[in-house]
């Protein structure tokens, strides 16, 4: 019988000449190759290198996951909370818990010494998810694998995690499950976990979803009923931080001829207060706020504002009463209006799809949405980045040293197998070759054959460990609990997952702006599929670092 020839091509005819042959550099490249000697060597090494300077540290920078002409943009259109107001996290976030706690307490009917418990910032990020059903908040990978979990304030032994989380798919979209998806939930996250906690030592039976559900409804009413706002606004300058660059960010938008809108849920009263204490008198040619904005939009009831069809209603601006005035059926400078909807905003502007981008700091009500919803272009601002990014700066050498155990582990893998399948064959040829005078040399052979298999699953055996210990050691040091908020293991997070998709553009804060020309193209680094990684072992690259794509390949 003809045995096929594992290495022919599959397809005898194939496109392009087959595998072989290569098809000689195009004269025009030669051509514009010659051109390029403009750039001395030494240049042409650091610009590929990425040693380009830039006008600020990477902390400040904005990070493109999909090209973007900023020429094209005509509009920019802004969320104001955590967005436009950069809050400082921990006062909010203690001013937040403390107005719930109490509610809880008082007309929740939660017992008195729930005041014992301390907030504690460190423990909650954004992107964790909340198990109504088992009392346990998760954190969960691009694929949606949970990649650790707690229970109450402590961690869910690896066999629990495996045993709930591992044998069915976990649907977020059902009741059982509440995402942490703004800054604003994360005092509900501790909320819940720290109640459950306290309880349960006390030896009480908790219901997880009844007590997630009073929570979500205490923290709900804080923000309805004006009692967290109503604190913010006495000392506007304890809770938000006033960026300097700010004005001069949006003044260099319009500068570069774009229209500027505001898109807030938040009402009038609240929003007159925050903008006024952010921009006015910032730059001497915007006395006041609203000389930066040609649409302002409160209220607006995201992600409603991108999926249903509300009117747009005007406000009386004179006092800060979010008084109607009535259904608006133009867009007016100096006017401000309240509700709306995305395809009457684009009508009465003339200006919509690509050419509109909206900068917000909820992955969901302003990014997700509005992507799903429309053709409108996104940067998320992602408070948290700064300091990710300065911590893995100050972590570059372990995180370098990790991405070279991490391939050395993946050419150890293939090694091995390569191994394998040759002492196969030995083991093959000596079944077959039975008792002739060649054995003893076999024998020999595989003798030595699996000896080196030995020696080379032990230097795999430790290059895991030392990666285990790496990895934990890098995670652990940015958070305690909960590890890297972009990162889980060497995957992205679903949280980073979701930037990653649905925003165009992310960054800090809308200040980094400033850095950018109005007309700048905005070029994301080229996408490549595992198999374009010409020479990249199969297994993972660095996880950390930049090297290349990092697949799910599990270690041990
Ligand atoms: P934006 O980010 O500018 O669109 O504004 C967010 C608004 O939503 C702020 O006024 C918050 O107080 C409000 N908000 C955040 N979380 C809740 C909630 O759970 N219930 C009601 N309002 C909320
Ligand atoms: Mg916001």
């Amino acid at each position: 019988m003809l045995r096929p020839d594992a290495t022919a091509p599959i397809d005898p005819e194939p496109l392009h000449g087959g595998l072989h042959t290569r098809p000689s550099q195009p004269e025009a490249v030669r051509a514009q190759e010659e051109a390029l000697k403009v750039l001395s060597s030494g240049e042409l090494a650091r610009l590929l290198d990425g040693a380009v300077r830039m006008p600020v540290e990477r902390s400040r920078q904005v990070f493109v996951n999909r090209n973007l002409r900023l020429a094209n943009v005509e509009m920019v259109g802004f969320d104001m909370d955590y967005t436009l107001a950069i809050y400082h996290l921990r006062r909010i976030e203690q001013l937040s818990f403390d107005l719930t706690l109490s509610r809880l307490v008082t007309e929740f009917g939660y017992p008195p010494e729930l005041g014992l418990l301390q907030y504690d910032h460190g423990f909650v990020m954004r992107g964790l998810v909340v198990d109504k059903a088992q009392g346990n908040l998760i954190k969960m990978d691009r694929f949606g694998s949970v990649g650790r979990a707690y229970h109450g304030l402590s961690p869910l032994p690896a066999e629990v995690c495996h045993r709930l989380y591992r044998n069915e798919r976990i649907r977020l979209t059902s009741e059982r499950y509440a995402w942490i998806d703004t800054l604003f939930s994360l005092p509900e996250a501790w909320l819940f976990a720290a109640i459950i906690d306290l309880l349960e030592r006390q030896g009480q039976s908790v219901e997880y979803a009844r007590l997630y559900d009073d929570v979500r409804e205490a923290i709900d009413a804080v923000h309805r009923d004006d009692s967290l706002k109503r604190e913010v606004r006495k000392d506007i300058g304890r809770y938000i931080f006033r960026d300097p660059e700010l004005g001069p960010a949006l003044h260099k938008l319009r500068s570069g001829g774009k229209k500027l809108f505001l898109l807030t849920n938040s009402l009038w009263d609240y929003t007159d207060v925050v903008m006024s204490f952010l921009l006015d008198g910032v730059v001497t040619e915007y006395p006041s706020w609203r000389n930066y904005f040609d649409v302002v939009i409160t209220g607006a009831a995201k992600p409603a504002f991108f999926t249903e069809g509300r009117p747009f209603l005007e406000i009386d601006a004179t006092t800060r009463e979010n008084t109607v005035l009535g259904e608006a059926k133009a867009l007016e400078r100096w006017k401000v209006y309240q509700g709306g909807n995305l395809p009457a905003l684009e009508r009465m502007t003339g200006i919509g799809g690509e050419k509109v981008l909206y900068v917000g700091d909820h992955i969901y009500g302003d990014i997700l949405r509005s992507r799903k919803a429309s053709l409108w272009r996104t940067c998320m601002v992602v408070q948290e980045l700064e300091d990710e990014i300065r911590y893995t700066e100050g972590r570059a050498e372990e995180i370098a040293r990790l991405g070279e155990v991490e391939l050395l582990i993946a050419r150890l893998d293939d090694e091995l197998n390569v191994r394998k399948g040759m002492l196969n064959a030995l083991d093959r040829r000596l079944d077959r070759d039975g008792g002739d005078g060649e054995r003893a040399a076999l024998e020999e052979e595989r003798r030595k054959a699996k000896s080196e298999l030995e020696r080379l699953r032990r230097a795999l055996r430790t290059s895991t460990g030392i990666a285990d210990v790496l990895e934990r050691d890098v995670e652990l040091g940015f958070n305690p609990f909960w590890g890297l908020m972009f990162k889980e293991g060497n995957e992205n997070s679903r949280f980073g997952s979701q930037v990653e998709q649905y925003a165009c553009l992310y960054t800090s804060r809308v200040s980094n702006f400033l850095y950018l020309s109005p007309m700048q193209y905005l070029r994301a680094q080229r996408d490549r599929m595992p198999h374009e990684w010409a020479g990249a072992p199969t297994g993972r690259l660095s996880p950390l670092g930049s090297e290349g794509p990092s697949k799910a390949a599990e270690r041990g």
